[in-house]
């Protein structure tokens, strides 16, 4: 898979997606990402990104050329599944959604910063528009990072015991069981005795026990859907 996010902040990606599973990832040649400088597809000499907003309001817009630029000379070398732009209005992003973004070939993440882009970006080039929570965010590279970092781990291979994450939250629309290390007993605090029983029909009787209890008095919307 690769991912291109285009940004004006490309600092703020950097240790995100360069450190633990992700750096890992890439090593291992399961994802290829790249990040865009917008200012790299300006023509003037400030490298202007931003401009007033028609109609006098308040805050700076990203300007509709160099994000045209970048995304056009993007798509001339391969083609895209996805442009996603990141917005506070967009949809709610969730584990369904990160499962099938981890199935496409090529996607690209744009970025918003200031008070926004200009909404023609939004009509002519972009197919998906992701939220990654109801608050509003500086720019949209932390949410790319969220993005990434929860679609590159489940990648094939990317992490080291695939079956990991299948048993993660929201998988199933459940919550995961709870989990234990050693030692089974620190100060008087037990481990539940089943886990140690060697018996895995029970010991995966009691985690899914456990996950349906869990969800059902955290997160009942979930058993709804
Ligand atoms: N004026 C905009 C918010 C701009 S915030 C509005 O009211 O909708 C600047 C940029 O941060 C946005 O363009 C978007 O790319 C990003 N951003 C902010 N909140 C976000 C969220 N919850 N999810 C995804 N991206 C977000």
């Amino acid at each position: 898979m690769r991912i291109d996010i285009i940004t004006v902040v490309p600092e703020l990606l950097v240790s995100p997606l360069n450190e633990s599973i992700l750096r890992r990832a890439q090593e291992g040649g399961f994802v290829e990402i790249k990040i865009h400088n917008l200012r790299d597809y300006t023509d003037d000499k400030r490298r202007t990104v931003d401009d007033y907003p028609f109609g006098g309001e308040a805050g700076m817009v990203m300007k509709i050329e160099p994000v045209y630029r970048c995304i056009t000379a993007l798509q001339s070398e391969r083609h895209y599944d996805e442009v996603i732009f990141t917005s506070p209005d967009g949809v709610p992003y969730n584990q369904h959604e990160a499962n099938r973004l981890s199935t496409l070939e090529n996607i690209i993440i744009l970025c918003g910063h200031y008070k926004g882009i200009d909404y023609r970006i939004r009509e002519h080039l972009i197919t998906r528009e992701i939220s990654i929570g109801d608050y509003v965010l500086t720019g949209g590279e932390l949410a790319a990072a969220i993005i990434t970092d929860s679609v590159v781990r489940l990648l094939p291979g990317a992490i080291g015991d695939e079956a990991s994450a299948l048993t993660d939250c929201f998988q199933d629309n459940l919550l995961a069981p709870p989990i234990y290390t050693r030692p089974a007993d620190f100060n008087g605090w037990k481990v539940p005795q089943v886990l140690m029983s060697g018996n895995f029909a029970e010991i995966e009787r009691w985690q899914e026990e456990q996950a349906y209890e869990r969800t059902k008095s955290l997160r009942p919307d979930l058993l709804e859907e």
